[in-house]
């Protein structure tokens, strides 16, 4: 069956891509105002957010301050992140939370009814908030009620498939709907990104499967920037062998990390934060040990709670305990717990700037697809949960701003993108014969948790991004096992490929061209950070089938550029 093309049928002041935490968010503070409809490609609450663990951070009690959350900020971002917008989310932190609070989040509480907070890497105070290890779960439910409770429209089960622009501006996008297949436009006077990160480009990752930067690449496609793109997080816990996460509130609860030697081994690379100093640094220090023969069956280490007793384990570390006994058949409460580091996090992202606007008029960035810059280098853990809260109120009061007074776009733009939409859709449909899209990702997998993992060097790199073209080329050959439009998974999993593909040749690329050491980004041919080279942000833009890298400055503050120790 061919897919049809409906005549552009869809029309709002706002379209929001993506109803994670920040999407949400942003549609919440839109909505009273103007038409807004979000669209995501599964059901909201199976967006990756609600798989967010060990909490949130805010500078809630007196004697912790925003100035010292964003100081460690900067710190573990390893001098990258912009400072100036690491002080909007640093001072936005508590609103945000206490938001939430009175929207219902039941975050864990102190003896005495205060919300709790937890010590998290990288952090000179306890300000990570939670609900048990299931925060996001709590968030994006209390959000998505206030979503509903706002009226916002959605389009769920809708797969966004391109961006359409005039020379000027924005004028919409192209969805297809997975039930029917139909291909349809949709015209805006503004589009916002909240499509989250690109983990799945990598094999082992902590990712939700769905995390595949169809945003990251729609906007590279539409000629906007991406921005630091070589900045990968390795989380250090993540289960073997499923890569599923292990989260850092289990070291925060005050777990260790043992080899094979029956050995606390973290005083040999952070001696005073041992287990808790930021996530690069541990997650390199067990590839290391792993590397050097100190990791049980060459491949994983230990993390070890039981001296945490039953008590604390269940009471603050209950999905962590059922995810070790469903997938790795260990209780934490009897047994260590086997880990190893996995891709977890995009730091870089979408180029815009602390109020979500991109280069291209009338398209907003926000959440894990956007790079503000507030995250750097390496991004501390609970940082994450705050940017898409803060960061999703403030980019809806900013839409708000540009929208108000703007006349309509010209649907016909929007018409000739679905109809070309339909060519190129129709076009892998048809193919008889080819190559299989389940393989070309596996393959791409495995190419970049080798080649372009926790340490890198020139000889790997320029292999996996030899590597990334090969299966580029071969991705134009893809077949599907089945032509019809209804609910065709096969058809969403090639397109998905089709945006891992294309980043995963940014990623390397820009850190080929990153000669030094810096945050999450290790280069073993080039071991120190060199400010004088590349204290600056890496940029893509893809001009005429071809990507161009520049540089640009970062945004230093009121906090010096120092060595980083801890
Ligand atoms: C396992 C895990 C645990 C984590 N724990 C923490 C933590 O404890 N603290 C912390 O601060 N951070 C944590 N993080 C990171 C944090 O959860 C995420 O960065 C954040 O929730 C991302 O939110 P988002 O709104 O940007 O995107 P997401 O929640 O990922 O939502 C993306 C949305 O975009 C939609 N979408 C994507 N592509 C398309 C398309 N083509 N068409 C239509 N819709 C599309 C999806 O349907 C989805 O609704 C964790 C991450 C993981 C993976």
């Amino acid at each position: 069956m061919i897919l049809e093309v409906l005549k552009t049928n869809h029309s709002h002041d706002v379209l929001v891509v993506g109803a994670g935490l920040s999407g949400l968010r942003v549609a919440i503070e839109l909505t009273d105002q103007y038409d807004v409809a979000v669209l995501t490609k599964v059901h909201p609450l199976r967006s990756h957010s609600v798989a967010a663990q060990g909490g949130i951070n805010a500078s809630l009690n007196p004697e912790d301050s925003w100035e010292s959350h964003a100081f460690d900020t900067v710190k573990g971002s390893d001098y990258l992140a912009d400072q100036d917008v690491v002080e909007v989310m640093t001072k936005e932190a508590s609103r945000a939370v206490i938001e939430n609070e009175q929207w219902g989040t039941a975050f864990s509480r102190t003896e005495d009814g205060r919300i709790a907070q937890r010590p998290f890497g990288g952090a000179a105070y306890p300000r990570t908030c939670y609900a048990a290890d299931k925060t996001g779960h709590n968030l994006l439910h209390t959000t998505f009620e206030q979503a509903l409770r706002k009226g916002v429209n959605f389009y769920q089960e809708w797969f966004v498939t391109s961006l359409v622009k005039s020379e000027k501006r924005v004028c919409g996008v192209t969805a297809f709907e997975i039930a029917s297949g139909e291909i349809h436009g949709f015209t805006a006077k503004a589009v916002v990104l909240a499509t989250g990160g690109f983990g799945r480009v990598y094999g082992h990752s902590t990712n939700a499967l769905i995390n595949t930067g169809d945003g990251a690449a729609m906007a590279l496609r539409a000629g906007v920037p991406l921005k630091d793109m070589e900045f990968v997080q390795f989380h250090p816990t993540t289960l073997v062998p499923s890569s599923i996460l292990i989260t850092e509130g289990a070291r925060g609860e005050g777990g260790y990390l043992v080899n094979k030697e029956y050995k606390r081994f973290m005083d040999a690379y952070a001696s005073k934060d041992m287990e808790l100093a930021p996530r690069d640094i541990v997650a390199r220090a067990i590839q290391t040990e792993i590397n050097e023969g100190r990791g049980f069956d060459d491949y994983y280490v230990h993390l070890d709670l039981r001296h945490l007793g039953k008590t604390k384990i269940l009471e603050r570390l209950p999905g962590i305990r059922e995810i070790s006994m469903f997938f790795a058949d260990v209780d934490p409460i009897e047994e260590p717990i086997p880990v190893r580091p996995g891709q977890h996090y995009s730091m870089g992202g979408i180029h815009c700037d602390k109020d979500g606007v991109t280069p291209l008029s009338g398209l907003f960035a926000v959440g894990e697809t956007a790079c503000m810059s507030v995250h750097g280098a390496n991004r501390l853990g609970g940082n994450s949960l705050l940017e898409t809260l803060v960061f999703g109120r403030l980019v809806g009061q900013k839409v708000g701003v540009h929208v108000s007074g703007l006349g309509d776009v010209d649907e016909c733009i929007v018409d000739d993108a679905a109809f070309a939409m339909r060519v190129k859709i129709q076009s892998i449909l048809l193919r008889e014969s080819g190559e299989s899209h389940a393989e070309i990702k596996e393959e791409l997998g495995r190419i970049m948790d080798n080649e372009v993992g926790v340490f890198r060097d020139q000889t790997t790199l320029e292999s996996a991004l030899k590597a990334i073209r090969f299966l580029k080329e071969r991705y134009e050959n893809i077949a599907l096992p089945r032509c019809d439009t209804k609910f065709n998974y096969s058809l969403i999993r090639a397109l998905e490929l089709e945006n891992l593909l294309c980043l995963a040749e940014v990623i390397t690329m820009t850190a080929l061209m990153r000669r030094e050491s810096r945050g999450a980004h290790w280069r073993l041919d080039y071991g120190t950070r060199d400010d004088e080279n590349f204290l600056k942000h890496s940029l893509v833009t893809l001009v005429d089938d071809y990507l161009k890298t520049e540089y640009i400055d970062v945004d230093l503050g009121q906090f010096e550029v120092m060595e980083r120790k801890y």
